[in-house]
């Protein structure tokens, strides 16, 4: 039994097929949340719920591009008519497409904002919709410490996690009468398939850059998670909690 539970509470975490996504969402189901997992690829999204369930845990999953507006909408219609309500959101979706910002193609940068910033956008809508008639309501975006520092070959990937942390004031400040906070997580380097890509020499030199010596693992972020959805959170919104090792100290 973990420090909080989440019985009877609906956790939607969009791109939780895989990485950190999954592990908010295994971390929630532990402490007997009925979790929604979704990712663009449906019968993936079905299958991660299939062996949450086979585990004792509840779970559904639903496939939704969240880039999608009308999708977006149209899956969260779903979820309310099958499970009544969400009280926590999780906007994890993201990807990269990193290059140098001269080598960077329009539709990198298009990509990028799209699913990071827009998607969070999207689902954040459809979902406060639904939690403002609740009264009731925690959100939680996945932002990056890349958002705060900013890199090199990665611009539109800082801009779009900068907009989610903007964003996320504006949505904190709308949504405070209706006891729904608003907060960002911003990882440092977390080991998933997004990390796994990166060069094994580029992984060294961050590594050397990490104070507590070691790369995040999912759980990091997903304690985190946990924390700002408990009532230990009540009186914390519009912030940006980095998760990151020391890395950027
Ligand atoms: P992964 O690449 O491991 O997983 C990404 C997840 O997002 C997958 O489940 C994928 O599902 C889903 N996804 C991608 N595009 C869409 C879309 N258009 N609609 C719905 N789902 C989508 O990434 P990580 O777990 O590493 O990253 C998760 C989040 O954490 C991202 O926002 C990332 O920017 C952030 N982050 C990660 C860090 C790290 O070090 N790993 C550091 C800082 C932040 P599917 O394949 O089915 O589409």
């Amino acid at each position: 039994m973990g420090l909080w539970s989440f019985k009877d509470e609906v956790v939607l975490v969009t791109g939780s097929t895989r990485g950190i996504g999954l592990g908010v969402a295994h971390a929630f189901a532990q402490e007997g949340a009925m979790v929604l997992i979704v990712g663009t690829n449906e019968s993936m999204a079905r299958q991660v719920a299939a062996d949450f369930k086979s585990k004792g845990r509840l779970a559904d999953g639903f496939g939704c591009d969240v880039t999608d507006f009308h999708q977006v909408q149209e899956t969260v219609n779903k979820i309310l008519d099958i499970h009544k309500r969400i009280d926590i959101l999780v906007n994890n979706a993201g990807i990269t497409r990193d290059n140098l910002l001269l080598r960077l193609d329009e539709n990198d940068w298009d990509q990028v904002i799209k699913v990071n910033l827009k998607g969070t956008f999207n689902v954040t809508k459809a979902v406060g919709r639904a939690m403002i008639r609740a009264k009731k309501g925690r959100i939680i975006n996945i932002a990056s410490v890349i958002g705060l520092t900013g890199n090199i070959g990665q611009a539109n990937y800082a801009a779009s996690k900068a907009g989610i942390i903007a964003f996320s004031k504006s949505a904190a400040k709308e949504f405070a009468h209706r006891n729904i906070t608003v907060n960002c997580v911003a990882p440092g380097y977390i080991r998933t398939d997004m990390t796994a890509k990166i060069s094994e020499a580029v992984q060294q030199k961050v590594l050397e850059r990490i104070p507590l010596s070691r790369f995040g693992e999912v759980h990091d972020v997903a304690g985190l998670c946990m924390f700002l959805a408990s009532p230990a959170a009540d009186y914390i919104t519009g912030q940006t909690i980095v998760v990151d090792g020391g890395l950027t100290i």
